[in-house]
Formats: C-alpha cells, sequence, structure tokens
C-alpha cells in the first residue's frame, strides 16, 4: 500500500538558515538524552570492598589485630586489602573508558535541509523547526511531526512496546493527549522507519522528545555480563567454596600439629590460605581483555553492539556473506544497455529515441541524491546515465506523485510523474520481477505489443551478462489515466524500455580474505538478493565454491537443505529465506555469524549467533539488530573481528591457565609443608602469602590478558561454542603443572634444610622461590616471549613483580613485616633450584607436547 503525497516535499525546500539553527541549538540544548550517571570513585570504591574476599582479610585483621595482638599484621593486611582494591579500581576504569569511547563512535546522524541544502549532520545539532528527511532503514532522530510521507511505517516497539509497525502520514494526529501509540502524524525519537520515507519538521528534541521519558529508565539499565563473564564467576565462586573447604582444613592441620598455642598462626594461615587459593584477579582482567579488544575493533572498523559477540566471534564456524559491498566494491558503474532488439550499447552512446525514455526512468525513478551523489550505489550508478544538469532538470520539472519503495522482497520500484502530457508510472528492478509485467516494447519511439520472442530474447540477454557477473535492472513504463491510490497494484502493461547492466568488480583483496576465512576452518557461504549467475560469476572470481548453487525459488519448493553447508551460493534469496537459513544452520549445530544491511534482514541479524550489519551501506534498523556493525562493509574487517575474538579468548584462557595453576601451588606448598614437615612450623606465615597473591594476580596476569595473539590462530579450526574455559581434563592438566610449581619450591627448602640454613632464612627461601617460579610461569603461558612481538607488558610486570619482592628480601622494616631475611649465598643457590627448575621443567614440555 502507498499513499499518494498530499504535500510533496520541495526538494529544495529551505529549511531553517544556519544562524538560526544556531540560535535555537544555544537555546534548547543539544539534542542529546541525559547520560548514564556514572557511579562516583567513592561508590565503587565501596563496591570493590565489598567483595566477599576483602571482608574475609578485613575480619582476619581486626580478630588478629584486637583479639590477638599482631597489629603490625594487622595493618599490613589492611594495606594489602587497599592496594588489591585499588588495582581493581584502576583496572574497572579503564574498562568503563574504553567501553564510552564506543558510544561515541555510534553517534546518529540526521539528514536535515538548512539554507535550502541537504547536509547529513550529526543528530545532536537538530533544534526545533529543522526540516529533516527520513527514510525506510533510518532511526529517527528527533520527535518529528509529518509535512510529507510516502508508505510510511515505524516499528515503535522501543516506546509501546507494540512488535507490529505502525503505518504513519503527514497530517496525522500529533496531539499530546493522543497515547502514543495512536500519534500518526509524528515519528517518534529513538524508533526506526521500517517502510517508505517522509519529511517532518522537529517538534522536540533531546530529554523532551519521547525517548526522553524512557531514557532514564535505558540508563539504569546495566550491561550485562557476558556468558564468558558468568562462566568466570561461576569458577570464581566454586574456587572460592573449595578454598573455604581446604583453608578449614588447613586450620585444624595447624592446630593438631602444633597445639593451641598456635591458633594465631592456625588462624590466619588459614584465611590467607583461602585467599590465595581463589584467582580474584580473573574478574578484572576478564572485564579488562573484553573492553581492549573491544576498543581495538573499533579502531580496525568493527564495532561491537553486544560485548558477548566478542567471545562468539571466537566460536564462528559459518559465515553467510552478502555479495554486495562485502565482497564487492559496492560501486556499482554502468557496463551497457540493452534495448528491445537485442542491441548491446554503449551507456554513452545510446540511441536517441530511447535515451529520453531511459533517462526519464533512471533518473526520476531513483531515490540517489544528485548533489553530492548520496545513496543506493545501484540507483546512483544509474543517474550516471544523464548529465548532471540534464538529471537535476528532469528532477526539478517532472516532481513524484506517488510511488511504490524497493525492497528486497518485490526487487522493484515504481514512481508516478506528470510528464508534460499526464500521468506516467515509471518501473525499475530486476529483470525477471519486470519483463512478466511488460505487455509491450519499446520499438524505435513507439510502444508495440510484446511478441513470445520478445520476452525469450531479453531474458537471455539478462542471463548473458549476469554470468559475467553484472547486475542486471529492467526499465519499463506506462502510460497512467489518473494518479493511482496503489502503486503496485498499477504495475502491469508495461512497455519494456531496456535492460542496463551495472558492474560491481570484486574488491582487491576479496580472494584473500575468503582464502584466510577457509584456513582458519571456517565454512563462507553466499547468501545475495543478486540473480544467480551474477552470484556465481562473482563467487567464481573471489574464490568461493559454486560447484552447488541455489536459488530462493529452489529454497520455497524443497526448503532449506539439511546441511546448508554443502551449497557455496544462495542467490535471489528474499529475507525471510535468510532467516530458515540459520535457523537450519543452528539447527545443525553451527555458530553462525551472517550480514545484512537491509530494515528486512533485522530479524536474521537477530537470530544469527552474530549478526552483521554493513555499517556503509546499511541501515540503522539492521545495526540495531546486530551483535557488530562493520563500518567499511569489508569481509577482511569481519576476518579481522574472528581473529580478534579468538586472540582474546586465547588469552583468556592464558591468564585462567596462569592463575589457576599458581593459586593451586600456593595451598600445595602449604599443604605439603604442613604434612611433610611438621617440625617446620607455619610453612608461610599469612602476609607472606598475600604477598604472592598480590603480585602474581596483579601484574603477570594482566599482562597475558593482553599477549600478542598467536601466528597460527587463524589457521586452527574455531572452538567449539559448548567449551568450557576450564573443563576437567584442563583443570588436570593445571594441577599437574601446580604439582611441579609447588615441587621446585619444595626442593628448594628441602635444600635449605640440608644446607642447615635456619627456619627464618628457610622460609624466605621457599617464600621467594614460590615467588620466581610464578612470575617465570607466565612466560611459559606467554606465546614466544622472546621473540618477534613479544609481550614488553610481560617482561615488565615481571622486572617489577620481582624487583618489589627483592625489596621486602633487603629493606630492614619490610623484614619485619614479612619475616624475611637478607639471602645468604646457600640460600640463593637454593631459591635459584626452587624458582627456575619448576618454569624450566614446563616450557620444556610446553615444547614437546601439545598442552
Ligand atoms: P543484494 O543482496 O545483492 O544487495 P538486493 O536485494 O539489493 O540484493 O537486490 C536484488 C535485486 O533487486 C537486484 O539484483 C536488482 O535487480 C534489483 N534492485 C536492486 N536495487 C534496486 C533498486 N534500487 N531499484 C530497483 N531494483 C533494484
Ligand atoms: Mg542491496
Amino acid at each position: 500500500m502507498t499513499t499518494p503525497l498530499r504535500d510533496r516535499p520541495t526538494p529544495t525546500g529551505t529549511g531553517l538558515s544556519g544562524d538560526e539553527a544556531a540560535r535555537r541549538l544555544a537555546e534548547h540544548g543539544r539534542n542529546e538524552l541525559p547520560r548514564a550517571e556514572t557511579a562516583s570513585l567513592a561508590v565503587r570504591a565501596l563496591a570493590q570492598l565489598r567483595e566477599p574476599m576483602a571482608v574475609l582479610l578485613v575480619a582476619a585483621a581486626t580478630i588478629s589485630g584486637a583479639v590477638l595482638g599482631e597489629v603490625v599484621d594487622a595493618v599490613a593486611i589492611v594495606l594489602i586489602v587497599l592496594v588489591n582494591a585499588a588495582i581493581a579500581l584502576v583496572q574497572e576504569g579503564r574498562a568503563a573508558e574504553a567501553l564510552a569511547a564506543l558510544e561515541e563512535l555510534e553517534a546518529p546522524t540526521a539528514t536535515v535541509v538548512r539554507d535550502g541544502r541537504q547536509r547529513v549532520v550529526d543528530a545532536a545539532v537538530l533544534v526545533p523547526g529543522d526540516l529533516v528527511l527520513v527514510q525506510a532503514g533510518d532511526r529517527v532522530p528527533a520527535d518529528l511531526e509529518l509535512v510529507a510521507g510516502d508508505g510510511l511505517e515505524a516499528d515503535e516497539s522501543i516506546l509501546t512496546g507494540e512488535s507490529l509497525p505502525t503505518a504513519k502520514r503527514a497530517g496525522g494526529a500529533t496531539a499530546p493527549d493522543v497515547p502514543i501509540g495512536d500519534r500518526d502524524g509524528l515519528l517518534h525519537s529513538g524508533t526506526f522507519v521500517t517502510r517508505g520515507a517522509g519529511r517532518g519538521e522537529v517538534v522536540a528534541t533531546g530529554a523532551q522528545a519521547a525517548l526522553g521519558a524512557i531514557a532514564q529508565q535505558l540508563a539504569e539499565i546495566e550491561r550485562e555480563p557476558t556468558p564468558l563473564q558468568r562462566q568466570l564467576a561461576g569458577l570464581t565462586r566454586r574456587l572460592g567454596g573449595a578454598a573455604v573447604l581446604v583453608a578449614s582444613g588447613t586450620f585444624l592441620l595447624i592446630l593438631l600439629r602444633n597445639g593451641s598455642g598456635s591458633a594465631d598462626d592456625a588462624f590466619l594461615t588459614a584465611v590467607a590460605l583461602a585467599v590465595a587459593a581463589v584467582p580474584e584477579g580473573l574478574a578484572a582482567v576478564t572485564s579488562v581483555a573484553l573492553a581492549l579488544g573491544v576498543r581495538r575493533m573499533a579502531r580496525r572498523g568493527a564495532i561491537v553492539r553486544q560485548l558477548p559477540a566478542v567471545e562468539t566471534l571466537g566460536a564462528v564456524d559459518v559465515l553467510v556473506v552478502d555479495k554486495t559491498g562485502t565482497l564487492t566494491e559496492n560501486r556499482m558503474r554502468l557496463a551497457s544497455v540493452t534495448t528491445p532488439d537485442g542491441a548491446g550499447h554503449a551507456p554513452d552512446a545510446l540511441p536517441d529515441a530511447v535515451a529520453d525514455a531511459l533517462l526519464d526512468v533512471a533518473v526520476l525513478c531513483n531515490d540517489a541524491e544528485l548533489d553530492p551523489p548520496t545513496g543506493d550505489p545501484t540507483e546512483q550508478a544509474l543517474l550516471a546515465l544523464a548529465t548532471p544538469d540534464r538529471a537535476a532538470a528532469l528532477r526539478d520539472t517532472r516532481p513524484r506523485l506517488a510511488a511504490a519503495p524497493f525492497t528486497s522482497e518485490r526487487m522493484r520500484m515504481s514512481t508516478v510523474h506528470d510528464l508534460g502530457d499526464g500521468p506516467w508510472l515509471l518501473v525499475k528492478g530486476a529483470p525477471e520481477q519486470v519483463l512478466p509485467r511488460c505487455s509491450h516494447v519499446l520499438d524505435g519511439t513507439t510502444s508495440r505489443p510484446a511478441t513470445p520472442a520478445d520476452h525469450a530474447r531479453l531474458l537471455a540477454k539478462a542471463e548473458e551478462h549476469a554470468a559475467r557477473g553484472e547486475r542486471l535492472l529492467a526499465l519499463g513504463r506506462r502510460r497512467l489515466p489518473a494518479v493511482p491510490t496503489d502503486v503496485e497494484a498499477a504495475e502491469r502493461e508495461l512497455t519494456a524500455i531496456a535492460l542496463v547492466a551495472l558492474r560491481d568488480p570484486p574488491r582487491d583483496h576479496a580472494a584473500t580474505s575468503v582464502e584466510q576465512v577457509r584456513s582458519a576452518g571456517v565454512t563462507l557461504l553466499m547468501a545475495t538478493g543478486d540473480h544467480p549467475a551474477t552470484a556465481r560469476a562473482i563467487a567464481d572470481e573471489v574464490g568461493i565454491a559454486t560447484d552447488r548453487c541455489l536459488a530462493g525459488t529452489d529454497l520455497d519448493h524443497d526448503g532449506v537443505p539439511d546441511e546448508p553447508t554443502d551449497v557455496g551460493v544462495y542467490a535471489r534469496v528474499a529475507p525471510e529465506q535468510k532467516l530458515a537459513l540459520v535457523d537450519r544452520l543452528q539447527a545443525c549445530g553451527h555458530t553462525v555469524a551472517m550480514t545484512g544491511d537491509g530494515v528486512n534482514d533485522a530479524p536474521a541479524l537477530q537470530r544469527a549467533d552474530i549478526g552483521v550489519a554493513l555499517g556503509a551501506s546499511g541501515s540503522d534498523v539492521a545495526r540495531a539488530a546486530a551483535a557488530l556493525v562493520i563500518t567499511d562493509d569489508d569481509l577482511a574487517t569481519i576476518v579481522a573481528a574472528v581473529r580478534e575474538g579468538r586472540g582474546i579468548y586465547d588469552n583468556l584462557r592464558k591468564v585462567v591457565d596462569y592463575l589457576v595453576a599458581s593459586n593451586l601451588a600456593e595451598v600445595t606448598v602449604v599443604i605439603a609443608t604442613l604434612l611433610l614437615l611438621p617440625a617446620f612450623g607455619v610453612p608461610l606465615f599469612p602476609l607472606q602469602l598475600l604477598w604472592i597473591n598480590l603480585l602474581t594476580d596483579g601484574l603477570p596476569a594482566l599482562a597475558l590478558g593482553v599477549d600478542p595473539v598467536d601466528d597460527d590462530l587463524m589457521q586452527r579450526p574455531p572452538r567449539r561454542a559448548s567449551d568450557r574455559l576450564l573443563g576437567l581434563p584442563h583443570l588436570r592438566r593445571l594441577a599437574l603443572r601446580a604439582v611441579v610449581l609447588a615441587g621446585g619450591a619444595l626442593c628448594g627448602l628441602a635444600i635449605a634444610r640440608a644446607e642447615g640454613l635456619p627456619t627464618p632464612e628457610a622460609r624466605t627461601v621457599l617464600f621467594t622461590s614460590l615467588v620466581v617460579a610464578q612470575v617465570l610461569y607466565a612466560f611459559v603461558v606467554s606465546r614466544r616471549p622472546f621473540s618477534g612481538d613479544r609481550n614488553t607488558w610481560l617482561v615488565w610486570s615481571a622486572i617489577g613483580a620481582l624487583a618489589l619482592h627483592g625489596v621486602i628480601l633487603v629493606v630492614p622494616a619490610a623484614q619485619i613485616v614479612f619475616d624475611t631475611v637478607v639471602p645468604s649465598a646457600a640460600a640463593l643457590g637454593a631459591i635459584a633450584v626452587g624458582g627456575l627448575v619448576p618454569p624450566v621443567v614446563l616450557a620444556m614440555v610446553k615444547r614437546t607436547r601439545h598442552w
């Protein structure tokens, strides 16, 4: 259904002047919603101190200070809690900053008429009174009172919860006492135009607009944790539970061994052990790694709209891409024009008789803007048939009276114009859609009835061009008795004017990207609205398998194949067929990423595991439904995003490897010493355990979160979506590594005792061995730390951690607090064994076997 324009939008309607707009901007303020308030530093700091571990430690400090009289210990524990909280705060701040920067990138734009010229501006500078143009796919930038509308429908679910689009028209209800959903003369800010086009005057901006009312609610919606973050939180909780159990056991063990006189040491050791066993750093490192990854992707042109997408990207094993823009340049150029007699012509050498009729359709049945040239690349290319002056003159003298817009389902569009001798319907679209509606063909300057031979000839020509990878449009027209109310119904008995072939060459590096996708173990499928022969030709050029190729009509008949990845190319597919394709792929257990640009692609984008909206050519509706927006439409950018997603997951895995094995090692050392050397007393003092935990959970773990990605990352198959970050076999492997790390430290202790070192020094050996071994273990976990683009963060964090540890060994005040002594030569020898041997052993194991 389309409506004739009651009030034709004047192409040169003047709108506000720049000066007036500036004045109003000063008066009304920017067209922005009130920003979500970020919690103050104090509030965030308090939140950190409410973490269970912090509470546990503070309680322990209080007991040891007030009850047991260990004031130094109490103060030191509190200090360490504060330092821990500060590190977490800084990390959280960095993550929030990285994500906030993204919201800037997403700032919406608006097409506004000012000083008689149409331009695209930042939506924030719109003011009441501005004249704004909208069309299907746009997000409405402010509350607009329609002055003209052409088949307009808007999706207002964000305001009303109504999922079906509502029809909108110029002159409809706008009064504030009409319920929002019934104000059909208003387009509300934040809603989406799903159909048609129109222009409206801004009546409210910013917080005054309809969306302002719910802005507060929106601001309060917190970012949901991602599945990975949830998985890690669960992991931390489970390890915490285990730690408390182990700690209680240890408490009893010390009491049994050393008698009740050692209750205070037993108590503090147990608490510290509990803390040591839990990788608290994990949550913070995860948010930082995700946030930094999101920022890196944004720099590369891939904007993450849903945080979980970052993780899911790494598991994608089927990628369904559009042809246009993703594989091709999306810069259509005129290739040739074929007249109904079958003769081909160069676009700049058309016979006069055809030229006039052809130009009418090419210029008038066309939504692209002339100056500057903007709009659908297909339509821009058609404009090139006319000189700019000729095109401008046609647009000025032959206004559009009604229209039936282009949609991917209809594959055609029509407009109605008075060509001087009454109304005409001008139609362009896919040949299979337009030619069957042609009863006549243009022969010279006159229209004659079409014969079956004419039809056969034109379809054969269309086929021939499509096989060369060209996009074909058939152009036709029809004289009308009057301006129709239902334009779509008038699309019949047309006179075919010509076939226009457009060429959109593949991007230079498209073949390389396709190859990268393949070697990353991801199946690439093409799903396009274009003609099968065009699709196949481009697929051949970029290296997508074309031995099986299905068209939308095949899907209608036989449905989507049982295993859709057997077919490389899906052509002439309608948006709902894309949705069926996604469903089928997911039912086969695939993790699917799919690109899309149109309004109608939104459902498929939403359904796919990763919906990828094409930012350059796509609509706001598609962007809103997508998890990822690719600003340059390029397949290479999607490949880069997949690589980034895999890299982030890989690094988080390294962090888990590091933290879990180190913490298990600490627990093992304490328990083993208690069991094997009962005479030794407390294996490690609480503060020593806290110190190890602070050093290793803090610096090296964070550095591993930003480790350079492995070279072979894109040569591996994707991980399975069901893979857990820390499954049982993995945990077993980490436990083995913990045994190696702990074993080394215990050897160091054994050597120290064999050398007859006094207990405090022997304890320093154990303490330091554990620190050195853990710090160096980070290098084992890291990719290849000593070659190529090594992780300088890791190098510096290791140097920093070891230096800090050196300080508490030699500075007298710290020696008192941490119960350390300056190691003698013999002690240093023992430390060398205890600290160096385990990482070396682990590195050798890593070299020789896959772990
Ligand atoms: P794609 O998936 O390649 O973007 P589209 O759905 O945009 O496919 O186009 C499908 C077919 O519709 C094209 O092959 C072309 O024949 C026709 N077509 C494309 N754009 C227009 C337009 N603006 N007006 C009329 N017909 C069009
Ligand atoms: Mg298209």
